[in-house]
């Protein structure tokens, strides 16, 4: 169902979020992005006269273990997060510090409505990754309703967001406003999308993003290649790459996705000129063709002849994907490629395309060019966007019962 159809006065409404933020070295939040991003679903909620009941893991507590080998609950305990949620309420928010036992159950139970209980970090607890019943079992006691609204997590068969909502039928559990819009948006790329489509595909590695670039021909009419990844493909087609990223055992596979593309009409496009350094290190670039890179240089961007021809790709383009970046543009010599493509991506957008950015560093690439409000959506799961977008089915989104 959808949120906005459950029946939410009075009921306990427990809430997968995703509450796993970045903490400063005082333990406060240092970006709140993640806490900002479910305030629609939760403020919904409370305005329907519901109870909160808040899900979420912080960080990996399993992997991160003292040396005494005990759970570094200090640094990963989700009660850390509790001034921030709270400002950003505007309300008092209680916490359960154990979710076994009786003490959360009861502490859900005498909520009021209105009222906001945050249950600890779901992955002190083994079973949680595990997807285990029986503690599933126990989360799902603890609400009337389940929401799940943690899209990050959604490929994920864990407890809190997959094996608990198998405890509520379908009229008592739905997607959270934020993961709604994440499906529809996906949507808009892999049903029936408007065309022409073009998709943008950066990065480090190949190995990466190859069920996505083999998903993705079948779908778009242009694929433009760029970052490290795309001198893998220059090399397999004979081009000199110099000391640049490239992963050999790759080589065949980017013959074959090049030959796959030309077999669907898909136009692929690589980068024709690199801005190179001889390391790598944010110093002033010295342009070469792509195919061309002195021995002792290695291509850290794409050059302006290839910025050219990437936003003329994009010009009168419908629909737009975007997946990592075009270069290192944590390097400021080095993210002119990458800040050209957000550019462009912005232009097409404001004519009309549907643009979804997709993936961690092309989020935060966006971000940084400061044209996030000028495209259509920013996926806030990376992982989670490129299973959707590959096709797959997500557990927490299948577990809902909605698609
Ligand atoms: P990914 O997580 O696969 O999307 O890769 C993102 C990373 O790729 C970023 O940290 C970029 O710095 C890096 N990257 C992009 N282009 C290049 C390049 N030409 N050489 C090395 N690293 C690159």
């Amino acid at each position: 169902m959808k949120l906005t159809d459950l029946n939410l006065a009075d009921q306990r409404v427990l809430v997968r979020v995703d509450f796993n933020v970045p903490l400063d070295k005082n333990l406060q939040v240092s970006d709140m992005t993640r806490i900002e991003k479910a305030l629609p679903t939760l403020n919904y909620i409370l305005e329907q006269g519901g109870r909160l009941i808040l899900l979420s893991h912080l960080g990996r507590p399993q992997k991160k273990k003292l040396e005494n080998g005990e759970l570094d609950v200090k640094k990963f305990t989700l009660q850390n997060i509790i001034p921030s949620l709270s400002k950003a309420l505007d309300k008092e928010v209680s916490f359960a510090d154990n979710i076994f036992g009786t003490k959360a159950t009861s502490q859900s139970l005498a909520l009021k409505n209105g009222e906001i209980l945050l249950i600890e970090n779901t992955r002190f607890h083994e079973q949680e990754s595990k997807g285990d019943l029986e503690f599933a079992s126990r989360l799902a006691a603890l609400g009337d309703v389940y929401v799940n609204d943690a899209f990050g997590t959604a490929h994920r068969a864990h407890a809190s967001t997959t094996t608990v909502a198998k405890f509520f039928p379908a009229h008592r559990k739905a997607a959270g406003l934020l993961l709604e819009k994440e499906i529809e948006s996906a949507k808009s790329l892999t049903d029936s999308p408007k065309r022409p489509f073009v998709a943008i595909v950066g990065g480090a590695k190949v190995s990466d993003k190859i069920q996505l670039l083999y998903r993705l021909i079948e779908k778009v009419n242009k694929i433009i290649i760029g970052g490290g990844m795309a001198y893998t493909f220059i090399k397999a087609a004979g081009g000199k790459i110099g000391n640049s990223l490239c992963e050999d055992d790759y080589l065949d596979l980017a013959n074959e996705i090049v030959q796959k593309a030309k077999e669907a009409n898909v136009d692929l496009y690589l980068p024709l000129d690199s801005r190179c350094s001889k390391e790598f290190k944010d110093i002033e670039p010295v342009i070469y063709s792509s195919n061309d890179i002195p021995d002792d240089m290695m291509g850290l961007d794409v050059g302006p002849k290839s910025e050219e021809q990437f936003s003329k790709v994009l010009e009168g383009s419908k629909s737009i994907l975007w997946n990592g970046p075009l270069g290192v543009f944590e390097f400021s010599n080095y993210s002119k490629g990458t800040f050209s493509m957000a550019d462009a991506i912005a232009k097409a957008t404001s004519n009309g395309a549907f643009s979804l950015i997709g993936g961690g560093d092309s989020v935060s690439a966006v971000n940084k060019s400061g044209l996030s409000q000028k495209v259509s959506h920013i996926s806030t799961g990376g992982g989670a966007m490129l299973e959707l977008l590959e096709g797959k089915v997500l557990p927490g989104i299948q577990a809902l019962d909605i698609s």
